[in-house]
């Protein structure tokens, strides 16, 4: 045992903590998809072959062999969005980018999206964080405007050409208009959302756009990050939630303020 200590090289110490950290990071990245049950249906199809192969069973042998023979090929397929979306977090810099996302543009965004909500407007506003969304964005009509909320709602006016779609805003700018998004294809999302709320929640799985849908028909506000939809229920909780998303130092400063001004 300790013989086996003693030509163990920090290589091999490396090496272990590098494929522990890959592997504890996928786990991160499939936990609460789909890709679970997937990962859960391979093991299953693993052991059957063990089983298989100790039961001596020919042919079940041969085909679950033929099968696993083309794992990497499967694996592929099957976990194309997974590898993906690991594939961004690894490009990823280790720098956080300068989002430039000021207090003023955010509440022109709220405001347009209140004032949309109420006239039974629908809408799909995303800003554009660390991943590039340029696939995204060529897809749509450019504008390179300053962002302010009479343009966002001039932009969703059902008699727009370019209401349909989304709007990418990124630093404090609207970048285009009417652009199309990759729906979702998680067969868990609710019947009730179309295709609006699957662009947004489909581009949030694939990148991290923070994404705004309002509803015309349920009039709802939502929020959605990281594949998940999160209503927004008044323009407070909305204003709330974007601070802590883009501007999460002052809501810190603001927060000490008032432990302060408490105390
Ligand atoms: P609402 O609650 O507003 O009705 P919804 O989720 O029910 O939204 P639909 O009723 O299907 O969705 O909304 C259709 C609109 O969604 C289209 O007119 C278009 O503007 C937008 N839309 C549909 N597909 C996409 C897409 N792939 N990318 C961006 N926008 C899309
Ligand atoms: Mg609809």
């Amino acid at each position: 045992m300790l013989a086996s200590f003693n030509i163990l090289r920090w290589q091999d110490v490396l090496d272990i903590l590098v494929v522990a950290f890959i592997i504890y990071q996928l786990i991160a990245i499939i936990r609460g998809t789909r890709s679970v049950q997937m990962v859960l249906g391979l093991i299953v199809v693993g052991m059957v072959y063990f089983m298989a192969s100790i039961l001596d069973l020919v042919t079940l042998q041969w085909l679950l062999k033929t099968f696993l023979g083309s794992l990497l090929l499967i694996i592929v397929i099957v976990f194309q969005q997974d590898i993906r979306r690991a594939l961004t977090q690894v490009g990823k810099s280790p720098f956080q980018k300068n989002l430039d996302m000021a207090e003023k543009d955010l509440d022109e965004i709220i405001r347009a999206c209140y004032y949309l909500s109420k006239r039974r407007i629908g809408a799909l506003i995303v800003i554009e964080r660390e991943t590039g969304l340029r696939e995204f964005v060529d897809s749509g009509f450019k504008l390179n405007a300053v962002l302010s909320k009479e343009l966002l709602i001039s932009i969703f006016m059902p008699v727009s050409p370019l209401h349909d779609g989304g709007v990418i805003i990124y630093k404090g700018r609207v970048q285009t208009a009417g652009c199309i998004m990759p729906l979702s294809q998680n067969p868990y999302i609710s019947k009730r959302f179309g295709t609006r709320h699957r662009a947004a929640i489909g581009l949030s799985e694939e990148t991290d756009a923070v994404i705004i849908v309002v509803s015309e028909e349920t009039q709802e506000v939502s929020l959605v990050q990281h594949g998940a939809l999160t209503a927004m229920h008044d323009e407070m909780t909305l204003t709330n939630t974007l601070r802590n998303i883009f501007l999460p130092k002052e809501t810190l400063t603001n927060g000490w303020k008032q432990w302060v001004g408490r105390t």
